[in-house]
């Protein structure tokens, strides 16, 4: 666990980001912090954060988490974060490493369903439980065989059954931050970001609510009778 890679690849002057020069140690006891953010740079990714020897583990999740059992997502193990960036929102400079507009979309503690995390993530098998404001409940990260040039990152998130599996997709049913309750196009907007490529993120306008217009047609032909 070092932060080397993660401070390697940015450029504290240019980009907000935490610089993570903050010790991590002589801590008082507390749970783990578990974090999620929505990650609009040259792909949309959720990154799935957890806590563990004063770093945030990191995954990039391409599609974000399922609540349905069934579905396996992918999710690419990246550099460990800082602490402290699991409070980040906003926007990175375009043209530095991840450049784009970041949302705290879920937070919260995780405890292990292991007695020794560091020999489930050597074995590539994480049990855990999430007690965020969006996810709930058991969930398992494996090692899955990768591809590529990085073959021994690609992990599967997947959520156990139990009673809070669902088929809802929770990343279309609650696209806003749980620190702001902002889209990535109002982050965007309010940090200086580019807010189109942000929108591209958020769900279409109107993917959940039917068009009132729909309505009209047969209403207008009703008075019409009437009259
Ligand atoms: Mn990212």
């Amino acid at each position: 666990m070092s932060l080397d890679k993660y401070k390697q690849k940015r450029n504290f002057r240019i980009s907000p980001e935490p610089s993570g020069k903050s010790l991590a140690g002589a801590r008082p006891k507390r749970d783990l912090l578990y974090v999620i953010q929505k990650h609009r740079a040259s792909q949309l990714h959720y990154d799935f954060r957890l806590e563990f020897n004063g770093v945030l583990l990191s995954w990039a999740v391409p599609k974000g988490p399922s609540l349905d059992p069934s579905v396996k997502r992918l999710a690419m193990q990246v550099e460990d974060h800082p602490l402290e960036y699991g409070g980040f929102e906003g926007v990175i400079p375009e043209g530095e490493y991840g450049g784009g507009t970041v949302m705290v979309w879920d937070n919260g503690e995780w405890v292990p369903e292991v007695d020794d995390v560091a020999a489930a993530l050597q074995k590539g098998d994480l049990k855990f439980t999430l007690q965020g404001k969006k996810l709930h409940g058991s969930w398992v990260l494996v090692r899955t065989r990768g591809f590529g040039s990085k073959p021994d990152k690609s992990w599967l998130l997947i959520k156990h059954r139990d009673k809070l599996a669902s088929t809802e997709d929770i990343t279309v049913a609650q696209p806003r931050s749980v620190l702001s309750k902002r889209l990535l196009a109002d982050i965007a907007r309010e940090n200086g970001g580019d807010v189109e490529k942000a929108a591209t993120g958020d769900p279409a306008k109107g993917s959940k609510l039917k068009s009132p217009r729909t309505t009209k047609t047969p209403a207008r032909k009703k008075r019409a009778k009437s009259q």
